[in-house]
């Protein structure tokens, strides 16, 4: 075989691995495939024109194979350039990337140049010799063919350049990648050197740069690096928090992580002693099938294990692995969480929800009567207000103790605040057991013994399918009616309770409308001075119902207290009477109107911003319109209800403390309210024993005198009390005797009449 046929089948064969390459390369879906089947066919050029010429029979066609390789040779270097900029920089780096332009340019400034070779015949011109029988015809370099090798080496040591400083910037993990193309096109080079600088008739460097396009094909389409795979995953598995075991296809353990060792209070792994301890430590390990979780729990530890089977293909297992994962933390703090989400965090006993939802359950599926028990502790608030918050923490936990030990059937609970319940069935509820009990119930703190007062509302489950909030709701009802009341009695539901229940639901659903259309209006009860004569008026609410007809404050002041409605029926009150004061402007321009401010109100309203609007819409002089505060209270908060009376007085208003006497405040606190009148409350008139009563009045009418606050006595209805308190120096009187609350217009008779 002639050299040319040799060479001839050898280039063809590289032309054709090149265009295989490229056709797999733009198969495949790496990002860089365009770069690399560029290069390839790029290659193909250099290799077809070579066997162009080694197989020329004529000059020209010669010269054509010759001009073929220059022009590819640029070719090459403008697709190397492309893949190497790709391959180096990576896709999100490369459109950000500085590209080489000059480079870019001077291939193609030298592609041109090439071309005109014909024209000006300044590249090459060709010898003619024999070669192995045939006739070859050799170039001869002129200017522009070493023009073109200058260019071609100064873009390829570019290139090669690109690669050394990739690989220096790179982890050792990757040098191979950029390594093993430097190595190859180094060894391209050079044998192009070699050819050109020898006068070897065929260019054996063709062969090389074939090499290079394989070799760059497989190391940017082919290569998976499967090193850095493993160090990748490796390192993740090591850095879980979860014990890792991988077992070959034999279930030999080849290899844990850092978590494992710990897991098995290893120093360092030692694969010989791994399996034994893993075995001793959790058992039952093997032949539980491929892949399976289980719980675990050892000692006070929780663990969750994990077995997988690994395949490659459907058959075989390729091996397995374990994780073990401690789950102990976050077990514990769900059972916390379960366990706190069923009880009350003070007591430690049920919560309302999970007691109610409890007794749902026991209730449904059982045939026995049962009986919902609501327990409220007497005055807790005032516990916890006189004698601090921890002593009545200490008095709640003392009521949950005595449910823990006492009651051994069905389920009890802590409601909400001060409260508690029961549901048992009715057979086992000795009511004279519990009545005698908690009748005594003491609680020690700080080596003192203070009783417990408690009262006891009971309800017999006759529906069992209510809510068991409407069960505990009748319960509680049975009790709301005896607050006064300092025995720890049981009450039991029952119909008349239900029935105030229902006049309490209807006369609440009917407030609004009574509020608009004016069913609720003050009377009028006149005040007197010393003279017995009428000076002024306090404001008391009256409820002419159109079916239950007149109605009076106590059948709903306190319902609408409880419910927080009272506000709304205050405001209305209060702006009638600035309505009659404005009224009066003409008439009757030094007579006073008191009116009655709820406690309540201070949690539902803004009670100064409320007056002084009403007293600048309707114009009147704040002097005369009084305001009533109870001394009850001005128990709770008091500093800043003190706070609130002194804004009243600072604009104008006269404050008086209604019903003194009545509550549990002393003389003492007297001192510290800023108040103009007190009301002294009428249950000391009332009182049977009078001597005593009247000493308490004397005094306080002194003392108030004394302070230089107005006294008032209620409940003036003889005149005999009239006299009497007149002697004792009080300066203000309302009551019967002088007149019932009466409607504004009656009022305003009497107080002509008075004028006359
Ligand atoms: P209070 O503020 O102490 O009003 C005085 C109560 O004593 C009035 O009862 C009045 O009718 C009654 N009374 C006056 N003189 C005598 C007397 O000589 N003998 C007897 N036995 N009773 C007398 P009323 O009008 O039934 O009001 C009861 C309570 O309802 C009031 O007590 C007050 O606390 C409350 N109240 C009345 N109207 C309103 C209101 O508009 N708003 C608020 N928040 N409470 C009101
Ligand atoms: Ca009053
Ligand atoms: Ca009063």
């Amino acid at each position: 075989m002639s050299i040319q046929q040799k060479y001839t089948i050898i280039f063809s064969n590289l032309a054709v691995l090149q265009i295989i390459c490229a056709i797999l390369a733009v198969r495949s879906d790496k990002h860089i495939k365009k770069y690399t089947a560029c290069l390839n066919l790029s290659i193909t050029i250099p290799i077809v024109a070579n066997i162009i010429i080694i197989r020329a029979f004529s000059p020209g066609i010669s010269l054509f194979g010759y001009y073929l390789s220059y022009i590819g040779m640029d070719v090459i270097m403008i697709a190397m350039l492309g893949f190497t900029n790709m391959y180096c920089k990576g896709v999100d780096d490369y459109k950000s990337h500085q590209k080489p332009y000059p480079l870019y340019f001077m291939a193609i400034a030298d592609m041109i140049q090439l071309a005109l070779g014909p024209v000006f015949h300044h590249v090459v011109t060709l010898e003619q010799t024999m070669l192995d029988g045939s006739v070859f015809y050799p170039d001869v370099a002129h200017i522009g063919l070493t023009i073109h090798r200058i260019v071609d080496y100064i873009i390829f040591g570019c290139i090669l350049l690109i690669y050394i400083v990739s690989m220096l910037k790179c982890s050792k993990l990757y040098r191979a990648k950029y390594s093993v193309i430097l190595v190859t096109l180094i060894l391209s080079g050079t044998t192009q050197f070699a050819f050109i600088s020898s006068k070897i008739p065929v260019d054996r460097s063709v062969i090389a740069h074939g090499a290079v396009g394989i070799i760059i094909f497989y190391f940017s389409i082919i290569r998976r690096p499967l090193r850095l795979l493993d160090t990748m995953l490796s390192n993740v598995v090591s850095g879980l928090n979860d014990a890792v075991f991988v077992f070959d296809n034999t279930n030999r353990i080849v290899w844990i992580n850092e978590q494992a060792c710990e897991l098995l209070d290893m120093k360092e792994v030692r694969m010989g002693i791994v399996r034994e301890k893993l075995f001793d430590k959790f058992k039952n390990i093997t032949n539980r099938g491929e892949n399976w979780s289980e719980n675990r729990v050892l000692g006070d530890k929780y663990y969750i294990l994990e077995k997988k089977t690994v395949k490659t293909n459907q058959k075989y297992s390729d091996g397995s692995f374990l994780v073990i994962k401690d789950d102990t933390v976050r077990h514990n703090e769900m059972e916390k969480e379960i366990f706190n989400s069923m009880h009350d965090n003070l007591t430690g006993i049920y919560n309302m929800q999970y007691l109610y939802s409890r007794i749902r359950n026991e209730i449904q599926s059982s045939d026995k009567d049962f009986c919902a028990i609501f327990i409220n502790i007497k005055n807790f608030k005032l516990i916890n207000d006189n004698f601090g918050k921890s002593f009545g923490d200490v008095v709640l936990i003392r009521m949950a103790k005595w449910m823990k030990t006492n009651i051994k059937s069905g389920f009890y609970g802590r409601l909400v605040a001060d409260t508690f319940g029961i549901c048992m069935p009715k057979e086992d509820f000795d009511e004279e057991f519990i009545s005698q009990e908690l009748s005594n119930l003491v609680v020690k703190f700080r080596n003192m013994e203070h009783k417990i007062n408690i009262h006891i509302g009971v309800y017999d489950i006759l529906d069992k399918s209510l809510d068991v909030s409407i069960m505990f709701d009748r319960a509680h009802f049975a009790i709301t009616d005896i607050e006064e009341n300092y025995k720890t009695v049981i009450h039991y539901y029952n119909e008349d309770i239900k029935k105030v229940l229902l006049e309490e639901q209807r006369l609440a659903a009917n407030l609004e409308v009574a509020l608009e259309t004016d069913q609720i209006r003050p009377y009028l009860q006149p005040i007197a001075d010393r003279d017995g004569r009428i000076v002024g008026a306090e404001a008391l609410a009256r409820w002419l119902h159109p079916d239950l007809g007149y109605l009076a404050p106590y059948r709903f002041i306190p319902l609408f207290e409880k419910n927080g409605m009272i506000t709304d029926l205050d405001v209305h009150i209060w702006k009638h009477a600035c309505r009659t004061l404005s009224k009066w402007k003409e008439t009757h321009p030094d007579t006073f109107i008191s009116i009655n401010i709820s406690p309540k109100d201070f949690y539902f309203t803004d009670v100064i911003a409320e007056i002084n609007t009403l007293v600048e819409k309707y114009e009147i002089d704040p002097h005369l319109l009084r305001i009533e505060i109870t001394e009850t209270a001005m128990m709770t908060e008091s500093q800043e209800r003190i706070r609130i009376l002194n804004e009243f007085r600072k604009a104008g208003f006269i404050v008086e403390m209604d019903d003194f006497g009545s509550g549990y405040s002393s003389l003492n606190l007297l001192k510290d309210m800023p108040v103009d009148v007190l009301k002294i409350d009428m249950q000391f008139l009332s009182d049977e024993n009078n001597s005593k009563s009247n000493i308490i009045i004397d005094s306080i009418i002194n003392l108030s005198n004394e302070l230089d606050i107005t006294p008032l006595t209620e409940g003036v209805e003889t005149e005999e009390q009239f006299e009497q308190l007149r002697t004792m120096g009080c300066e203000l009187f309302q009551g019967y005797y002088f007149s019932k609350p009466i409607p504004v217009k009656d009022f305003e008779r009497l107080l002509e009449s008075g004028d006359e």
